[in-house]
């Protein structure tokens, strides 16, 4: 019998597809596209998708290897699926391979072929998950009822913006509007992504509860490969009807999907920061375009992308004005100058007194301070020696509970060193102030007070941060101390206090996206407070900011509640200064021992190819330059046109593969830390 050829994607860094033979053995079906096989690489075998089937090949008889087995037991993934890879390798400027490959479970992708039959005997098991009891659907409001309607209304593509103010029951219309597309029919897949599924297990609960009787799918990264697997397959035989997961879920296998939902969609988790820089927002509005199925982008804050996106009408956009629950208000938003009013342990006489009024009435108090561990710095008063990471250019932060310095970007450590090290003094002291030293002040202050911490320090235990917020819930705290995993999509019921420490670093920060992102941070934490309406004699919820800028316009837009006029001035800032989202940008970066070797590679790169329509600026050092004991340099290229940008890139990019370096290179398309 003739053979067949199989063309096979493989995750490796060599940007083409790889033929193969494959010979009828007895009565094995003929390979489809869409299946995993197992193939001879180098002198490793390894797993690659299918994604052509031919009767011939160029490559010459005595070169071409065999398959040595194509995987019978999972269903092929599908074309479409296939073209969404493909779609988004051609975009970040990857072989096809290193995108569709680890999208697979680990277990799928094993040399011994795990049993998946038993595997799909285990999904009906998913089931047994979700809550007995069955909470009733809110009769939605005047707005929520619109925007239902709107995102179910019309079949086909569209794009909606929810904008909705904190509270405004965001998630209802989310989860109404999913019923709506299950009810439909009995295939239909409603795909959920949300920031973090650990930081708002509420979400979980809910869905589970209100879709009791079907069949959920988490996707994360902080899973077993075991239970991925069984996750993944349920999406993928279209046996789960609903799938909740992390950015990486927007790339799983989802044969009936109908509409996709993006919680917070303007959160910096969406973008994958290593290997593949991928925007599981964007691919989500590609992915839904492809589909002719609507997304729904939901925050109170978006993107400024997602915000230009509507205001051009490309998005449609719902806004919900008002808190959902009755007589629930927006806290109101004050401003403390801590240039008047010295703090102490770093709260303000003003602060205290209104953590006070709390806790008389039995309320919780929020503060937030992004900065975990004691303190940012270790110092010696009498030399000027600070504690330095030797391996970064980054100080390394005080962790008193367990008596260590450590650096938070290469993870170094060292015990506390009772004297200086240059100069012998004993009396080294912390600099500035992190969540512990906060947490120790706090007790000092309020010695009768349940305080607790959130953050990644305490909360490093797998399943400790559910446990820890909803000790919350519960009521068990009075004052809440947190960083940013604190201010996500929480309903705390009954928070009528939230303060923000310290949060004037970021108005001056290099970065241009710094003050959108501390808004937003901002925005979100104060949209913790007063999520119920006012108890009688209690108290009013607000929000106090400690600050050393009163004036700056933030802090004003803040108070006001006000994002669109934030948004909007943010946006004629942007196009002024032809910056994204009028500008399409990538950027090559490279790491090396020495800054030099980086920077030459930089300067090599600049210089290898033609362009028009492209602005190559000069090589730079990255902000924080030496990571690890490597130094790290960057080149930022952009074009008023997206699709030029595509092009050079693609020529521009094979040119580099072909240089011969010991140079660490990416490009990264769309960056959002530059
Ligand atoms: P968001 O995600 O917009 O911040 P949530 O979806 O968490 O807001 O909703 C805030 C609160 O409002 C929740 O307690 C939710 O149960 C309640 N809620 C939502 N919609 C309604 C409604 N139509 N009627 C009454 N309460 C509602
Ligand atoms: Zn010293
Ligand atoms: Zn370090």
């Amino acid at each position: 019998m003739e053979p067949f050829y199989l063309t096979i994607a493989l995750d490796t860094p060599l940007d083409r597809l790889f033929d193969y033979r494959w010979l009828a053995v007895a009565d094995e079906p003929r390979p489809e596209v869409g299946q995993i096989a197992l193939v001879p690489f180098g002198r490793q075998e390894i797993a690659g998708l299918i994604v052509a089937v031919n009767r011939s090949t160029e490559v010459p008889a005595d070169k071409i290897k065999d398959v040595l087995a194509v995987r019978q037991q999972c269903p092929a993934l599908s074309n479409q699926w296939i073209d969404l890879c493909r779609f988004a390798a051609d975009y970040y400027q990857r072989p096809l391979g290193e995108v569709a490959i680890p999208a697979l479970p680990k277990n799928l992708r094993a040399l011994k072929p795990v049993s998946l039959d038993r595997n799909l005997k285990k999904l009906t098991k998913l089931k047994l998950d979700a809550a007995p009891e069955v909470l009733q659907e809110k009769q939605l409001n005047a707005e929520q009822h619109a925007a239902v309607e709107q995102i179910v209304g019309q079949p086909g593509f569209a794009a909606f913006l929810l904008h909705g103010v904190t509270g405004s029951g965001k998630t209802e219309v989310y989860l109404q509007a999913t019923a709506k597309i299950l009810a439909r029919d009995n295939t239909s897949q409603v795909l959920i992504l949300v920031p973090e599924i650990n930081l708002t297990p509420q979400l979980e609960a809910n869905i589970r509860q209100r879709f009791a009787g079907i069949q959920i799918s988490t996707l994360h990264s902080g899973m077993a490969e075991g239970e991925r697997l069984l996750h993944w397959l349920a999406a993928h035989t279209g046996q789960a009807r609903i799938i909740l997961g992390t950015r990486l879920a927007i790339l799983s296998s989802l044969p009936h999907l109908q509409m996709i939902v993006i919680d917070e969609e303007h959160d910096p988790s969406y973008k994958q920061q290593e290997g593949l820089r991928y925007s599981a927002r964007d691919l989500a509005v590609w992915r839904a375009h492809q589909l002719a199925i609507p997304v729904v982008l939901g925050s109170a804050t978006p993107s400024l992308e997602t915000w230009q996106h509507s205001k051009a009408g490309r998005y449609r956009k719902l806004e919900l004005r008002e808190r959902a629950v009755k007589d629930a208000v927006l806290p109101v938003v004050k401003i403390i100058n801590t240039e008047r009013e010295k703090p102490s342990e770093g709260l303000t006489q003003r602060l205290v007194a209104a953590i006070r009024q709390r806790l008389e009435k039995g309320e919780q108090s929020l503060l937030f301070l992004n900065r975990r561990g004691y303190a940012p710095v270790l110092h010696c008063d009498s030399c000027g020696w600070i504690s330095n990471c030797t391996r970064c250019t980054a100080h390394m932060v005080l962790h008193k509970p367990d008596k260590k310095l450590r650096c938070h970007h290469c993870g170094l450590e060292q015990r506390i060193t009772r004297a200086c090290p240059t100069c012998g003094n004993i009396d080294l002291q912390p600099l500035g102030r992190g969540t512990q030293r906060l947490e120790e002040g706090l007790h000092s202050v309020f010695p009768d007070a349940r305080i607790f911490r959130i953050d990644a320090d305490s909360t490093r235990l797998k399943g400790s941060a559910e446990a820890a917020f909803d000790t919350v819930h519960r009521g068990e705290v009075d004052i809440l101390i947190g960083t940013q995993m604190v201010a996500k999509g929480h309903d705390f019921k009954n928070l009528t206090l939230v303060a923000a420490l310290n949060p004037d670093s970021a108005l001056f920060s290099q970065d241009f996206r710094a003050s959108e992102r501390l808004f937003a941070q901002l925005m979100q934490v104060a949209g913790r407070a007063g999520r119920a309406a006012q108890k009688e004699g209690g108290n009013a919820s607000e929000v106090l900011i400690q600050t050393r800028y009163p004036d700056h316009p933030l802090y004003h837009a803040l108070m006001a509640h006000d994002y669109h006029r934030f948004a909007d001035d943010l946006l004629e800032e942007r196009q002024q200064a032809a910056m994204p989202p009028f500008i399409y940008q990538a950027l090559l970066r490279a790491e090396a021992r020495e800054l030099e070797t980086a920077i030459a590679f930089l300067q090599e790169a600049a210089h290898c190819t033609m362009h028009h329509g492209i602005t190559i600026n000069d090589p730079i050092p990255m902000t924080m330059t030496r990571v690890h004991n490597m130094d790290r340099a960057q080149l930022l290229v952009e074009s008023t046109s997206r699709p030029a940008l595509q092009v050079f890139l693609k020529e521009w990019i094979s040119t580099l593969r072909a240089m011969k370096t010991r140079v660490k290179w990416g490009v990264e398309i769309d960056p959002v830390d530059i």
